[in-house]
């Protein structure tokens, strides 16, 4: 089947009737031209396929499968193969269970603790999050099965999810909360793209056109077909013009009479149409032609899989010795998350598991038994239920209390209301921590949390929302079969209040003011120079890593050239085990506010015991630019670089300096109210200053050569802030020979 030759056999009413689905989760058929209707489901870290009655909260059912580590657990791993593991799997069950598309990956950026939806999205850091997203659609895609990155875009906060606005600047749109989705569709491909509910600086998601046709498709090249989040159209055929292809849910009685009238009366130009259209055929015959219809998924090695997966993200945030258990110790589990695990979130990416392990039934052989400790659905600290639990803490050597965030805390729809962990808990830890010094905490939950208690335990493991098999990767870590490697894919702060949003979020009226700029998590953190609780980055193992012999393959590049940066890590202790090595970059100086530090390349290495391996990373000009809206593009301030390598954004092991010069020079907008200190850093402007300085007392009867070194400076600094026009006040020069200066510089 040919798209195009399709398309030239369509109907104006056939073309209209194809941009909205058949039903839930269905494209419509042309039954005359052969067209089938290809049917996409929710995840996706699993599959949401619904058989009878669909909806998109996650309540009605969908078919029993397997449920892996949610995206915010992935990201932890930050490690390309784990996503690209996951993609390939889930693009076989894809197959097996006739889906052309899976409503994946989340790409939006954790902007703050509270968004209800954190544990769908990756990171508070786009450049991961984008790298990973890549591997996990192009792993997908290559089992024939498309992804859609969502949702496009600055959809950060489910208050008033469908009907606030976003308002970012352009260049925090496009250095925080745009690459992710730019790396979906240069590096990862992705033949599909979900624009989201909310209105972004003026209008909606769907009817965006500099979001949905300059940036994606103009900039980006973006040739797949955008579909909106489902129920997120507002007028139809603007949306059509705009760039939206796929109106969904769809409704069987549509046949797009909007589109056809529109049309019609010459409000929609047909072409639009034809485009939406063609992408939505394009998308069809590729199903068509990559379905597999003899594919089949064992879903037991799915499971095996997820328990892995579920391993490699969980992160180690504190261990004084305690861990690893000796599988002959006197363990006492404590809590309900050790029977009924909290796995995954609430909403449309719910998955329906039908058996999540938990820890205490993965944990059968060894020596453990179980106290409840506190309720999951009980806030409230249970008096009885935490002292039973301390008294059991005293007759054991080691005590695990597997604690948390209830389901009720995060959920797609609403935004969580503070950072705490339910009161109970939080009591219950302190009261078993004084009973047993040897106390572990496995924390479950999406995002960042406050933990009060952290100084009074003696490890903290977090497993996040770690998929079905969470109670079993928890054993598997805390007897050290396997050994932890996640860092942290977002910072956790001490208190809410320091989170940057805290003032801005979640907004007033609908509006949210995305006011810290690009100053989001560790961006923040790091400029304002302030505490957090565990830094970007962060995650600790069983056994010991040393960088060494950072260099690159050149001191000063260009950067319209590339530059490799390698380092090698050593496994200093005594187990096997895997660590993250990251790779930040710093503008020593630079004329615009910058990030102290930014994450621009990471590798997962394993290493077994006295091992040394090799990192190579590869600079390109986006490591060192930011991106500047004066010329629409990113920019290269050319000096010096600070390239860092570590193991956390906060503690770098080893750095070196480098020059990059940037190739690109800036538009000059010179105005009346443009400084004397902006002209001077113009090559030209500079040398003009100097000829009008030496021609002209500027500033009233003063003659600057003759004062001090002190009085001297103080001056040139108030002259630097003196907008060329008030030299006319001071008699400086007539109006007429200071245009003709402007034009010059204008030049
Ligand atoms: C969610 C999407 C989801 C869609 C279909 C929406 O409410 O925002 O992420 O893919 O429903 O269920």
């Amino acid at each position: 089947m040919d798209p195009k030759t399709i398309l030239a056999q369509m109907t104006l009413e056939e073309k209209a009737a194809l941009c909205s689905g058949r039903d839930f989760w269905r494209t419509k058929a042309i039954d005359r031209l052969g067209v089938p209707s290809a049917m996409m489901c929710d995840g996706p870290h699993g599959l949401r396929k619904q058989i009878s009655e669909g909806d998109h909260l996650g309540f009605r059912e969908s078919i029993e499968t397997v449920c892996y580590p949610t995206a915010s657990a992935l990201a932890s791993s930050f490690d390309r193969n784990v996503l690209q593991r996951l993609g390939e799997a889930l693009g076989q069950e894809c197959q097996a269970e006739d889906i052309a598309m899976l409503l994946g990956p989340g790409l939006n950026m954790k902007r703050s603790p509270l968004c209800g939806r954190n544990f769908e999205y990756f990171s508070e850091d786009p450049y991961l999050a984008g790298e990973l997203a890549a591997a996990y659609i192009s792993s997908l895609q290559s089992k024939g099965v498309a992804a859609c990155a969502k949702h496009f875009a600055a959809n950060n906060q489910e208050t008033r999810r469908m009907s606030g606005e976003s308002k970012v600047d352009e260049r925090t749109l496009h250095e925080i909360y745009l690459p992710a989705f730019e790396a979906a569709v240069k590096k990862g491909g992705t033949r599909s793209v979900m624009c989201a509910y909310n209105a972004l600086n003026g209008d909606f998601c769907a009817k965006n056109k500099t979001l949905l046709t300059d940036i994606l498709r103009d900039k980006w090249g973006f040739e797949g077909f955008v579909v909106t989040d489902w129920g997120a159209i507002k007028e139809k055929p603007l949306c059509t013009a705009a760039g939206l292809d796929l109106e969904m849910p769809g409704n069987p009685n549509s046949l797009g009479e909007d589109l056809i009238k529109a049309v019609q009366e010459g409000t929609l130009a047909e072409e639009d149409l034809d485009k939406a259209a063609l992408n939505i055929l394009k998308f069809v015959c590729d199903y068509e032609q990559l379905h597999d219809k003899n594919a089949t998924i064992d879903r037991d090695e799915c499971r095996a899989l997820s328990r892995e997966l579920a391993a490699e993200c969980a992160v180690l945030l504190k261990n004084n010795g305690v861990l690893p258990l000796d599988e002959k110790a006197n363990v006492v589990f404590i809590g309900d998350f050790a029977l009924k695990p909290r796995y995954q979130g609430a909403g449309s990416s719910f998955i329906n598991v039908p058996h999540p392990v938990g820890a205490l039934e993965a944990a059968e052989g060894l020596n453990v038994r179980f106290v409840q400790g506190y309720h999951a659905r009980q806030i409230e600290p249970d008096a009885a239920l935490i002292a039973e639990a301390a008294q059991a803490a005293k007759d054991a050597q080691v005590a695990v209390i597997f604690a948390g965030l209830p389901d009720s805390f995060e959920t797609e729809g609403a935004d969580r209301k503070d950072m705490r962990m339910p009161a109970g808990q939080n009591a219950l830890i302190s009261a078993v921590a004084k009973a047993n010094p040897n106390t572990v905490v496995v924390l479950h939950g999406g995002s960042s949390m406050e933990v009060p208690w952290v100084d009074e335990v003696a490890a903290l493991l977090l497993v996040h929302l770690g998929g079905e098999q969470i109670g079993a990767a928890a054993v598997d870590l805390l007897y050290g079969k396997k050994n932890p490697s996640g860092h942290l894919a977002e910072s956790w702060p001490k208190k809410l209040s320091d989170n940057p949003s805290y003032l801005n979020f979640p907004g007033e009226n609908g509006i949210v003011e995305y006011n810290e700029g690009v100053f989001i998590g560790y961006r923040y953190y790091d400029k304002k120079e302030m505490d957090v609780q565990f830094p970007f980055g962060y995650g600790l193992s069983y056994t010991s890593f040393a960088i060494s012999g950072l260099q690159a393959d050149k001191t000063a590049m260009k950067d319209t050239e590339y530059m490799t940066v390698t380092c090698s890590v050593t496994n200093t202790g005594s187990r096997a085990g895997k660590t993250a090595v990251q790779l930040y970059v710093r503008d020593v100086e630079s004329t615009v506010r910058r990030p102290v530090r930014e994450l621009k390349g990471f590798e997962k290495v394993e290493l077994a015991p006295g091992e040394t391996k090799k990192v190579a990373f590869a600079l390109d000009k986006r490591s060192f630019a930011y991106y500047e809206p004066k010329c629409n593009d990113w920019f290269v301030e050319s000096g010096e670089f600070i390239i860092e390598v570590g193991e956390c954004s906060r503690t770098p092991a080893q750095s070196i300096c480098v020059q990059v010069e940037g190739t690109l020079t800036l538009p000059v907008h010179i105005t009346m109210t443009s400084t004397i200190g902006e002209i001077m850093r113009l090559p030209k402007g500079a040398a003009l200053f100097q000829q009008m300085m030496a021609a002209h007392k500027p500033v009233g009867d003063t003659d600057i050569s003759a004062m001090g070194e002190g009085t001297k400076e103080m001056m040139q600094n108030m002259m630097f802030e003196m907008p060329l026009g008030a030299l006319l006040s001071f008699g400086a020069m007539t109006k007429e020979q200071l245009e003709g200066i402007i034009a010059m510089l204008n030049e």
